[in-house]
């Protein structure tokens, strides 16, 4: 069978035995230490009774237990479905309900909230708790401690099952932005390759080093910790973001890709500390969220490396383009090309047999050996995105005359103002032009006789002192006259997904009972 996932680990591990894979506060594992501690496990997993095509949730923030299970259940071909840590009882019922798990490793401090979800639902297929730390706490007696399976089980390869690119490997849910999250089939193929595809664009090597603070459970955290292991490099992890800690870090592990998505570009490009700390950086790379132009502007002035950006969804696992990492082939605002191996097409919205003329907005469908191969226990839904290997991604975009793409929103976000179609990201992006806002939202409301209006959300520096008027000035003036903003309010914060895109439905319903 060809490319199994956790073959690109063993083989990094045979090029590089002794070089470091995982920095996680002081402990620092090597390619030959996770290797064995993934042998373990996976022996420990099948002693357990799981199979291939089990499915294995993962209920837990970044730490080396989360990919050296991933990996380990790849290797026996047990399917792992990663749950954002952040969610709460009814979210994480939906999810383990929805991809009628086996097992489910959780982290200790989750234990309290997880025995809460036992105590309120029983789910039949669940056999195996598993939890991180060396004893199972009082509230879950018969959870498994990860310790202990680690110790058990010999940390001798075996192969207990015959994996290869066909089998699936992986069930994200999508963000859940638009709707229910979504569980996306991904196969061994799919995320090797996307790995792979991946350190191509990035031109990562064995001597790089990645921070990685954005979420393991969401599918761009996948696609960063499985890269920096299958090219041989060195992960510095972290929990979760914090600004000067990851200054700190990247000083002390000179770091030379830090990986982002647009809100911490934000929180960069509007913080006052000296960013001289990322000198070693080479890219910041910002996805998951369109990235507006100024901030990253702002970003890209006050670094030595590159600010770049990469597009891609669940369902593409996730990757699928990226701009140049040529900083004078750069574009702001654009997403770039199709990486290898990657087709894309624009068609007109209300007819997918007609392809748009360059320059014109239409829907982007992408086809390459990364797409997903359908909705878990959702043929229908499947049927309407995946047709003839195109998927279809509901983001619409257009190409510039040198063929570089521009996405412009979500075909479900686009405001509908007296006919025309008006991408709230675009509207966000000038608000953020003003030096007085630091972050911005943009909805459509209900209106009677236009369809929509448009809606400004702001959140104004402190101690800034501007008023309402102005802003809409600011932003009208710079505008054609059917993208004008007609309402506009000031509040704390944006509401956000922790994979840093916008959440408008919530500032909709936030409209609704107001
Ligand atoms: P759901 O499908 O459940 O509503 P979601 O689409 O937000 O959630 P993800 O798979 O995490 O879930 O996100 C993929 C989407 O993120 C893309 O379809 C696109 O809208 C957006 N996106 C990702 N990268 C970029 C980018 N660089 N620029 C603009 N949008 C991006
Ligand atoms: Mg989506």
């Amino acid at each position: 069978p060809a490319v199994s996932y956790d073959q690109l680990l063993r083989s990094a591990a045979e090029r590089n035995p002794e070089r470091h894979a995982i920095i996680y506060h002081n402990l620092r594992l090597t390619y030959r230490e996770v290797v064995a501690m993934v042998n373990s496990i996976a022996n420990g997993l099948h002693a357990l009774g799981l199979q291939k095509g089990d499915r294995l949730c993962l209920l837990l923030t970044n730490r080396p237990e989360y990919i050296i299970t991933f990996i380990a259940a790849a290797s026996l071909g047990v399917v792992i479905s990663p749950i954002n840590p952040a969610y709460k009882e009814r979210e994480i019922t939906y999810q383990l309900e929805n991809s009628e798990a086996q097992a489910i490793l959780i982290q200790e401090e989750l234990a309290p909230l997880f025995s809460r979800v036992l105590a309120q639902h029983t789910f039949p297929e669940l056999k195996h708790i598993l939890i991180t730390g060396s004893s199972a706490p009082e509230n879950l007696p018969g959870a498994l401690p990860f310790a202990t399976l680690l110790r058990q089980s010999s940390p001798r390869y075996q192969e207990h099952a015959v994996v290869g690119s066909e089998d699936l490997l992986a069930l994200p849910y999508s963000s859940g932005t638009t709707g229910l999250p979504k569980g996306a089939m991904l196969t061994h193929g799919n995320l090797s390759i996307n790995n792979l595809q991946f350190i191509t664009v990035l031109g990562a090597t064995a001597n790089d080093k990645a921070l990685l603070f954005l979420p393991f459970y969401h599918i761009y955290g996948v696609m960063l910790t499985g890269s920096f292991l299958a090219c041989g490099g060195t992960q510095v992890m972290m929990e979760r973001f914090d600004l000067q800690q990851s200054l700190e870090l990247s000083e002390k592990h000179q770091i030379t890709y830090y990986f982002a998505v647009p809100p911490i570009i934000l929180a960069l490009a509007h913080s006052s500390l000296n960013l001289e700390k990322l000198n070693s950086v080479k890219y910041i790379f910002s996805g998951a969220a369109p990235l507006p132009i100024e901030p990253a502007r702002i970003v890209q002035s006050k670094i030595k490396g590159t600010v770049v950006q990469g597009y891609g969804m669940t369902e593409t696992s996730p990757l699928t383009h990226s701009q140049p990492y040529d900083p004078e082939l750069i574009r702001l605002g654009s997403v770039g090309f199709p990486i290898h191996n990657t087709l894309q097409k624009l068609v007109e919205i209300d007819d997918e047999t007609r392809e748009v003329a360059q320059g014109e907005n239409g829907e982007l469908l992408v086809k390459g050996p990364q797409v997903m191969t359908g909705y878990w226990r959702a043929p229908e839904e499947t049927e309407r995105v995946l047709k003839d290997g195109w998927f279809h991604t509901g983001d619409i975009g257009h190409l510039d005359e040198d063929g570089y793409l521009y996405i412009v929103d979500r075909k479900k976000e686009m405001i509908k103002y007296k006919g025309f179609g008006i991408a709230p990201a675009e509207i966000e992006t000038t608000l953020l032009e003003h030096p007085a806002i630091v972050d911005a939202a943009v909805i459509g409301i209900p209106d009677p006789e236009t369809g929509e209006q448009v809606k400004g959300f702001i959140v104004v520096r402190p101690g800034a002192s501007v008023t309402r008027e102005e802003i809409i000035s600011f932003v009208n003036g710079r505008l054609a006259g059917y993208k004008h903003i007609h309402v506009l309010e000031i509040i704390d914060a944006i509401p956000k997904t922790t994979s840093g895109k916008i959440l408008r439905r919530t500032l909709k319903e936030r409209e609704q009972t107001s």
